[in-house]
């Protein structure tokens, strides 16, 4: 196939078929097609983009241009969850063991942090030993052990995807729904998944930060996750506020810890559980279990699984992890009802910090990050602390401590924000 043909379908909108679209998908894994040829494709796609139909084809291209991981021989249901990405995002390390006890089984690939959204296998890297890097036979022979795995994405998974991502980065083409709904539903098909829940942010904090923009995200991902042979429910959840308390790494993952634990939790790490809940109670309504995750949490059953997975992984879950050498807080100017704790800059403050990646080759420190201590809508005193920072040194701290006060606003009166907003789908 001259590849030229492929690009003109597409920069005079017309319909690709499913074999073009498979020929695309082969080249760029295969990378017999140029650079220079595909990013003009991306071009066109941006600006005539695809419809459902050649979307899905894309997405099932995208998914068999690589291996796909065979889950057969384990327990179903096979369950996946994947989040938009987020300011203290660290809801896959308490769904994943609580959907476990409730009996599904999940196998899970995550990526690595960039920008202000952070990465769940950063985050897991906290654990020392524990092993991230799971090829998909001991992924799945994990997961067949212990009811879930937790592995980074392999190259071997969709490598369409891999090749257009970071040309769609280089060519200011990544902001299209139909290109960012087969670039994750592919992987989440090579993942060998049959349900998956989609958590949509929105947000300051969220890669799409309005409403109208992140619905239909969602309504997309579950059209084409439906057309692709799989059952898609999507959430759409609230990230203009950091989720919980801890944005970081080794403190997100105590949070978690401790929610899974049953300890006594402040204001937003309580917003975060019931988050978890809400989307712990979409997916078994998907899959139609009747098990109540509150009653699963509360029996202790998702923290012996959380302790078995580390275990299972080379890590000690209940290891202590390393404090960051500076505290310092962040205090009400005036008395009031927060009004805005904005996640975007909490985000930043914290890849400011080290605790996050400006570029891909950045090393990032484990330690620092913020805690956050109040929910939007809370009432304040004049001089309470509304978030902790916790800096690798005095600068740091500082700069962290100015910019953080930047994205708060007290007012005389706000609504708190639910964490979840809409589903789609189905019902929690
Ligand atoms: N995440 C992905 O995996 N792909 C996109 O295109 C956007 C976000």
């Amino acid at each position: 196939m001259d590849f030229r043909d492929l690009i003109a379908v597409r920069r005079d909108g017309r319909t690709h078929t499913a074999e073009e679209l498979d020929a695309l998908a082969q080249a760029a894994a295969k990378g017999t097609v140029p650079d220079y040829q595909l990013a003009a494709w991306l071009m066109a796609a941006f600006l005539n983009p695809l419809d459902e139909e050649q979307t899905a084809n894309l997405t099932i291209a995208m998914a068999d241009s690589g291996k796909r991981i065979d889950l057969s021989g384990l327990p179903k249901p096979w369950v996946d969850k994947h989040s938009t990405g987020g300011v203290g995002d660290k809801t896959t390390l308490v769904l994943l063991p609580l959907l476990s006890a409730c009996g599904l089984t999940m196998v899970k690939l995550s990526g690595r942090g960039l920008g202000i959204a952070g990465g769940t296998i950063d985050k897991l890297a906290s654990f020392d030993g524990l092993r991230l890097d799971l090829s998909p036979d001991e992924a799945r022979e994990i997961a067949g052990r212990i009811g879930l795995s937790l592995s980074g994405a392999s190259p071997a998974l969709a490598p369409a995807d891999k090749v257009l991502y970071a040309l769609r980065d280089a060519t200011a083409t990544v902001e299209s729904i139909s290109l960012i709904a087969s670039s994750i539903l592919s992987k989440k098909i090579a993942g060998g998944a049959e349900t998956v829940v989609m958590d949509v942010k929105t947000g300051s904090g969220a890669y799409m930060q309005t409403f109208p923009e992140s619905h239909e995200l969602a309504q997309w991902l579950v059209r084409i996750g439906e057309r692709c042979g799989l059952r898609v429910r999507a959430a759409i959840t609230d990230m203009d506020q950091p989720l919980g308390s801890a944005v970081g790494n080794t403190i997100e993952v105590e949070e978690a810890r401790s929610l899974l634990r049953g300890d006594e939790l402040a204001p937003p790490v309580a917003r975060f559980r019931a988050l978890c809940l809400d989307l712990a109670r979409l997916t078994l309504s998907a899959v139609g279990s009747s098990v109540d995750p509150e009653a699963v949490l509360e029996s202790g059953a998702a923290w012996d699984r959380f302790r078995d997975w580390i275990s299972a992984q080379g890590g000690d879950p209940e290891q202590k992890f390393e404090d960051a050498p500076v505290r310092m807080t962040v205090k009400a100017e005036r008395a009031g009802i927060l009004a805005r704790l904005d996640a975007r800059t909490v985000g930043e403050a914290v890849v400011d910090l080290g605790g996050g990646r400006q570029h891909k080759e950045d090393t990032i420190d484990l330690r620092v990050g913020v805690m956050v201590r109040k929910n939007v809508g809370d009432s304040v005193a004049e001089g309470d602390v509304i978030a902790d920072v916790l800096a690798a040194d005095e600068e740091s701290g500082r700069a962290a401590v100015t910019d953080i006060l930047k994205g708060i606003v007290i007012a005389d009166s706000a609504e708190p924000r639910p964490a979840l907003i809409e589903v789609i789908g189905g019902s929690v």
